[in-house]
């Protein structure tokens, strides 16, 4: 950065270039930031900008004016005012009527649609470039292409120069993708407008040597409620305002967390924008914190399967950011925060895993466009030595200042990336040769998915969200071996899990352990085979690896979730093979999505399905509601097969039908004349209802998008609903309260404060974009007691509800799940990690077609406890009962401290139960048994966390031991009906798809949830 040479120079130098042009030291700008003399300003625009500007420094020379233009249209034509005015927030449709207005005045702009909303509604990107440049974009696209794939130029070195040489690099901005962050819709309407009409020396570098393209509105559903919110605001003065409840349809600031799973459509489009043109930067605009947080350097930990070079182009980037706009006088321009960047599921990311650049600013928001006073905290106010022109303690903060701030990072980013722009196409196309050459150096050669997995259909779902990142999926023609690495024997000391309270220790053996051997494994013709020889092999590597965080790692404020293997909480096996023969293996290159084989063979008019936890049974389940469908109770055989405990038995249904629908959903049906002689029971298409609070709505959001994915029907209801409805059983056979209900027990009864002014979301003429998800006239009241007295009545009418995590906690404090306990961990820390699980009933519906050590996801579960006890008591294990130490006394442990002048007594044996299970009965207790709970009523534990040495699977673990041997699924029982507990997260931004049979078998199955249960004999 040393380095100024003019950014001509770079550019006209069009001959052949070697290595040596792209491995100088990247260039800072020359050009002189300002406005051309030579072209006139709007003079009005520039005197509004300059009114809504609260203090000069809050403004810059490249946004203090406007330049002026005879034919294209200023973002005035649109909102009225400028852009950052206040009390002006534009609709999308306003945002894109605008950007079509630029691209129909100036030949330099043009208006792509990059598809749909859940909602229906557009989503956009604008191309803003020299007309030139605009003109050749295909061209251009498709020389990037070339760079992208270096295998399309035979890994060529001198054919990329020459391709750089060629090529203009894209640079990708995203805006608004959180809905309460207002202000880049308008930053970049003006955005566009001046790199299409400014003539300064310094816009018109940006123009002539990049391809800025913009998505002016990520989440537009959001957005749009999110400007009904605000009118609402205006048009009630004095009142208070209803917070966005819902962003986007199905979650809220997690639409930021969909970088792995790519469940959600604005993902999705974002991901085929940057990927499908083959763009090198996605810089994606937030805004928390005051006044610029450009958190491209961030903090460590860096995410482990990045390309070093991607981390050095980080800090060019974002330090360059800051120099620039501290040289303006810009205060609160940092780029060093505590932001890490290990989590791959931010949107910015896919440009890290696809060989681009991940960029994403927090500017100053203020909510809307209201211009208020904004106090700030020390920490944010405060000089560090990587802030040393901090924000003011407090000031006059406008949405204007707001824009000012993303325009001018924008366009000092544009002009920095614009004349390096050769540097960065360079390193484009060597990250991606780098990828290619990965299988080769540091490896793995391959992820390999067995031709064999028990649930194909897991697999193949694993397999088409890898193909929707872009990578390439071979199959095996033949058999083929490959040496893997020899698992080493696991520490009993703690380790990952943190101190070890069980399990084997074996570190007292002094012996020198023999290194272990790799050994050979050979897999069946028809396995998947990911190649990591091919450009975005990345992705493949961060999602599929192990990831561990260090308990004492320095950073403390982690920033997201540290561990999601997505074959582990797939329940999938994935094979990570370092051997590079599996690349010699016979194979071909699956064409179009990968699917599981599904279909009806064999004649006869039962159908048996055997039962593996593949999400697509639920779906046939309910894609033929009046079929009869039962579930084996054993397993058994038939058909010359075996078939798991859980298997379904199918009567009723044409077998075209059914082969339909199986071969749609990638399932395997036997057709055999008489059913197998086993005991079953109906598994019932029961009525399902999901309900929320009114306090936040997000990680519920994340069952209601699988729930619709997988067809599996429900009627969303609020806790205001169950409050009014005093025959909830009469239409609903199973309630699900996800978790995240946005507060503790009592917040769930009590709603939201009622100070003030109701609070309605619902459509009306003011707020049209209420609709699609739920309403009311005021989102204040909770359940209320009637409310959790319908739920009550609804369980002991035999009906079945489902809660995870916090409303776990909400359904035991009110005595939904008797002889269940929650507590929360003391110094437990798990931070959104896969831990281990074990089978405590195998025979409990809930887990049928389960096999042992399914991987489950955690962030701060609570701790269960069990007890034969109405009121607690002798919960299990460790911290539980109580009184059963020992006094101080005369001798040994297990030499009774005999009373002087006495025969010694027996003493009797303290029953004492695991961790997950409740202590057994005394004598003592079952004297007058009132509270005593009958066998048949006390709660089944079903899964529990695995023993300390063996609970991480990935991510953050520290104080396992806290966690460890738990009880992680419950099913208790209250009068006729049961209440299914979950101590993890069973749906979890489409990471957890392994976990999902867990709930569906509870819902299949809610009529004959005590299947298999042995009780105790008092
Ligand atoms: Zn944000």
């Amino acid at each position: 950065m040393r380095f100024v040479r003019p950014i001509l120079a770079a550019l006209l130098a069009l001959p052949v270039f070697t290595q040596a042009v792209f491995a100088q030291p990247s260039v800072t700008v020359s050009l002189k930031p300002g406005r051309d003399p030579g072209q006139a300003i709007d003079e009005e625009y520039t005197r509004k900008i300059r009114e809504y500007t609260t203090e000069t420094f809050f403004n810059s020379p490249l946004t203090d004016y406007l330049p002026a233009s005879k034919n294209v249209p200023t973002p005035k034509a649109v909102l009225g005012d400028v852009a950052g005015a206040p009390g002006i927030l534009p609709y999308s449709a306003e945002v894109y009527k605008y950007m079509r207005m630029l691209e129909a005045a100036t030949p330099r702009v043009k208006v792509f649609s990059v598809g749909k909303t859940e909602e229906g509604r557009e989503m956009i990107a604008v191309a803003v470039a020299s007309e030139r440049l605009i003109a050749q974009l295909d061209a251009n696209r498709g020389r990037l292409a070339q760079l992208a794939d270096p295998r399309t130029i035979h890994m060529d070195d001198a054919a990329a120069d020459r391709l750089v040489a060629a090529s203009t690099p894209i640079y990708y901005i995203t805006g608004t993708i959180h809905s309460t962050e207002t202000g880049a819709p308008t930053a970049l309407m003006e955005l566009a407008y001046r790199l299409a009409v400014d003539d300064s020396a310094y816009i018109k570098a940006i123009r002539d040597n990049v391809v800025t393209l913009i998505t002016p509105v990520v989440e537009v559903d959001g957005r749009d409620r999110m400007v009904d919110i605000y009118r609402w605001h205006l048009a009630h003065p004095g009142q208070n305002w209803p917070n966005l409840v819902y962003w986007g349809h199905y979650v809220a600031h997690d639409n930021n967390r969909d970088a792995m799973g790519l469940t959600l459509q604005l993902t999705r489009n974002v991901l085929h924008t940057f990927v499908g043109w083959k763009a090198q930067v996605l810089h994606d605009l937030h805004e928390s914190v005051p006044y610029l947080y450009d958190n491209t350097v961030g903090d460590g930990p860096y995410n482990a399967w990045i390309d070093p070079m991607l981390a050095d182009e980080w800090e060019m980037m974002g330090w360059n950011n800051v120099s620039e706009m501290q040289k303006f006088g810009m205060p609160g321009v940092f780029t060093h925060g505590t932001f890490d960047t290990w989590s791959p599921s931010y949107l910015m990311f896919i440009a890290a895993t696809h060989n681009g650049i991940s960029r994403l600013y927090e500017t100053f928001g203020n909510g809307g466009a209201d211009t208020e006073e904004r106090t700030l905290r020390p920490n944010e106010y405060s000089r560090t030595w990587f802030k040393q022109n901090p924000p003011l303690p407090k000031a006059k903060w406008s949405q204007r200042d707001n824009n000012n701030y993303e325009e001018t990072g924008l366009l000092t980013a544009l002009a920095f990336f614009s004349a390096n722009n050769k540097l960065f196409l360079h390193n484009f196309y060597l990250k991606a040769k780098r990828s290619i050459l990965k299988a080769k150096t540091e490896g793995p050669a391959a992820y390999v998915f067995t031709a064999d997995d028990p649930r194909p259909g897991g697999q193949a779902d694993l397999l088409r969200m890898l193909q929707d990142q872009g990578c390439e999926i071979s199959r095996a023609s033949a058999p083929f071996t490959v040496l893997m690495p020899a698992k080493k024997p696991r520490s009993g000391r703690g380790g990952r899990g943190g101190a070890a309270t069980d399990g084997a220790t074996d570190g007292d053996d002094k012996k020198p352990e023999e290194k272990p051997k790799p050994e050979p494994r050979t897999f069946p013709a028809g396995t998947y085979v990911l190649r990591m020889d091919q450009p975005y092999s990345r992705i493949a590597d961060t999602l599929l690896d192990y990831q561990y965080w260090a308990p004492n790692d320095p950073q403390k404020s982690i920033y997201d979730d540290t561990g999601w293997t997505y074959g582990e909480l797939g329940n999938v096996q994935v094979a990570r093979v370092t051997d590079a023969k599996v690349l010699d293996a016979a194979m071909t290159r699956v064409d179009g999505a990968v699917m599981s084989p599904g279909g009806v063979e064999g004649s006869g008019s039962t159908f048996l399905i055997n039962h593996n936890a593949d999400s697509a049974l639920i779906t046939l389940r309910y894609r033929f509601p009046g079929a009869s469908f039962d579930a084996a109770e054993e397993p058994f055989e038939a058909a010359g097969r075996k078939f798991n405990r859980g298997s379904f038995l199918v009567r009723n249904l044409a077998a075209a039908d059914l082969a339909k629908a199986a071969t749609e959903l990638g399932v395997r049906a036997w057709a055999v004349d008489s059913a197998p002689s086993v005991k079953t029971h109906p598994l019932r298409a029961a009525r399902v209802a999901i309900m929320h609070t009114w306090m936040n709505t997000q990680a519920e959001g994340w069952w209601r998008l699988e729930f619709d994915r997988l067809g599996v029907p429900y009627t969303y209801i609020s806790t205001q609903t169950v409050a009014k409805d005093a025959d909830l059983r009469s239409k609903y056979d199973v309630i699900i309260f996800g978790p995240g209900a946005g507060g503790n027990a009592q917040a769930i009864v009590n709603g939201r404060p009622m100070y003030g002014n109701p609070l309605p979301w619902k459509v009306t003429p003011e707020t049209p974009n209420l609709a699609h998800t739920d309403e009311t006239d005021d989102i204040r009241p909770g359940l209320g007691w009637t409310g959790l007295d319908h739920l009550q009545n609804f369980i002991n009418q035999g009906g079945l509800f489902i809660a995870a995590n916090d409303t776990a906690t909400f359904a035991v404090t009110f005595g939904l799940a008797p002889g269940v306990s929650t507590s929360a961990a003391r110094n437990l820390k798990v931070t959104g990690s896969a831990v281990r699980s074990k089978i405590v009933d195998g025979a409990s519906p809930i887990l049928y077609g389960y096999s042992d050590n399914l991987a489950i996801f955690a962030a701060n579960p609570p701790l269960f406890g069990l007890s034969n006890m109405v009121g607690g008591g002798g919960g299990g294990g460790r911290g539980g009962g109580g009184g059963n130490e020992r006094a101080t006394g005369r001798g040994t442990e297990d030499d009774p401290d005999t009373p002087q002048g006495r025969v010694p007594s027996e003493i009797p044996e303290e029953p004492h139960g695991q961790p997950w299970e409740a202590t057994p009965l005394t004598d003592e207790q079952l004297r007058n048994p009132v509270n005593v709970i009958p066998p048949a009523a006390r709660p089944r534990v079903v899964l529990r966390y695995s023993n300390a040495n063996e609970l991480l699977v990935s991510g953050l673990l520290d104080n396992g031991g806290e966690l460890a041997q738990h009880a992680a699924v419950i099913d208790a029982t209250l009068g006729q009906g049961h209440v299914v507990l979950f101590s993890n997260n069973p749906f979890w931004r489409a990471e957890t798809k392994g976990s999902y049979f867990l709930v569906f078998n509870a819902i299949l199955n809610f009529d004959n949830l005590s299947a298999g249960r042995k009780l105790a004999s008092r």
